[in-house]
């Protein structure tokens, strides 16, 4: 591969490792939220939902009851959206403040728990606005602890560093990244998820594939290790996406992709290497722009910018078609091509978008794809992604590439 000696790129590379998440899995686990909290020693919790899911199910009240067993205060804040809004977090933020919370647990999935993330940082820094965190104005020094009731397997929020959020005056979608907004803990119970419509099922089938695959087309890929975990995480995901689409209720197809997801961000699969992401930043463009679901807005990218990258490095993408597609053509370039051909057949098996005109925003016109490229590269002033770097007018081919299949 261009400008990597084959000798860097396969030693051992060092890293850090850093998962503090306290993991309670299993049947029933939401009782033990009130418990979890207690532990920490804190007595009074911001509770933090989306819109509505938790209260039909009786999930919210669970908690509540929990909470009152341990003698727990709390201060609740619903209505949080998909593709979580800055406006939203700020407001969460005061109530927090006014409440005196200590705690801020989030009910729910990525959204509600990047919201959950802002409110910890500005519960804990009442004297700035959190979006001087988000665009590096200000370093983050502190932030509340927080705690998760995941009822979604997609971002992989419940153990990650990171928290996205949009700022819809500027339709600008972005994250922050700090060990500090870790969870303390992560209460998962796989039947939680079996009231998922299916979409939201499917995309985050393809955010949890897209966290593993994202850290596995680097520039830099030698520890053997994580490339076996990477590629088990993604079989394992593959075999139980297909059970889970048929049947979603099927108890251990839903816990293996649970464990997927927080395996799959949690920062695992990618020791020792910088994680590539550049779809991510893609998707978030059509996030902030169109409401698109976070998940099909990267299977409707990832094609397109692996078609526009895979001869940079070959036998990577070969690699990756032998050991999670079990499949071994004549050479490495035709086995890449067949393995990015058997990921988007994978996406398209699940109902998921391989192109933009496949969701409902549709194929757009060039300026719209050029207006997105330069956003998503802070107007051209930046480089994005680590297999390939690349600026405003490479994102640009990719979305046109995107476009339309
Ligand atoms: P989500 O946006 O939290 O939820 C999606 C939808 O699923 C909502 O409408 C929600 O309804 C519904 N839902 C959730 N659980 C349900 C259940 N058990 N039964 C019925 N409906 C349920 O989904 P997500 O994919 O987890 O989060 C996406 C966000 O996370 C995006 O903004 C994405 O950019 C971000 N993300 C963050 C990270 C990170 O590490 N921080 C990583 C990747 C992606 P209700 O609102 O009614 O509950
Ligand atoms: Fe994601």
């Amino acid at each position: 591969m261009k400008n990597i000696k084959k000798k860097e790129k396969l030693m051992m590379q060092s890293f850090v490792q850093y998962t503090p998440t306290k993991v309670v899995f299993g049947k029933d686990t939401q009782k033990e939220a009130g418990k979890l909290v207690s532990e920490l020693g804190i007595t009074k919790v911001f509770l933090v939902y989306g819109g509505g899911s938790v209260i039909r199910s009786g999930l919210l009240d669970e908690i509540k009851k929990s909470l009152d067993e341990e003698h727990i205060s709390y201060e609740e804040l619903g209505g949080v959206k998909p593709n979580p809004r800055l406006s939203f977090a700020r407001k969460g933020v005061e109530k927090a403040i006014a409440f005196g919370a200590e705690l801020i647990l989030a009910v729910g999935g990525g959204s509600a728990i990047d919201t959950a993330k802002g409110i910890a940082i500005g519960a804990a820094n009442p004297d700035t606005d959190i979006w001087e965190f988000w665009k590096n104005k200000k370093e983050l020094k502190k932030a509340l602890p927080v705690g998760t009731v995941l009822t979604i397997s997609a971002a992989g929020s419940e153990m990650s560093n990171s928290a996205v959020l949009t700022d819809e005056e500027t339709q600008d979608k972005s994250g922050i990244g700090s060990d500090l907004i870790r969870p303390k803990f992560a209460i998962m119970n796989p039947k939680l998820t079996y009231t998922l419509p299916k979409y939201q099922l499917t995309c985050g089938i393809v955010d949890i594939f897209m966290h593993t695959i994202e850290r596995y087309f680097t520039p830099v890929h030698g520890n053997e290790l994580t490339d076996e975990i990477a590629e088990g995480l993604m079989r394992t995901l593959i075999r139980n996406a297909a059970k889970a689409y048929e049947n979603q209720e099927d108890y251990d197809a839903m816990s293996e992709i649970m464990w997927c997801g927080s395996i799959s961000h949690n920062g695992i699969t990618g020791l020792g290497r910088p994680k590539d992401f550049l779809c991510h930043k893609l998707g978030h463009q059509l996030g902030a722009k169109f409401d698109e679901a976070h998940g099909a807005t990267l299977s409707a990218v990832w094609g397109s910018w692996a078609r526009y990258v895979y001869h940079l490095d070959e036998a990577r993408f070969a690699n990756y078609g032998r050991k999670v597609w079990n499949i071994d053509e004549e050479n490495d370039e035709k086995t890449a091509v067949a393995a990015i051909e058997k990921t988007e057949e994978f996406f398209r098996s699940l109902h998921m978008p391989t192109c933009l005109g496949d969701m409902k925003m549709g194929v757009q016109p060039d300026e719209v794809l050029k207006e997105m490229a330069g956003k998503a590269t802070a107007g051209d002033t930046m480089k994005v992604g680590a297999f390939q770097k690349m600026g405003a007018k490479e994102l640009y081919e990719i979305y046109k590439k995107a476009n339309h299949r």
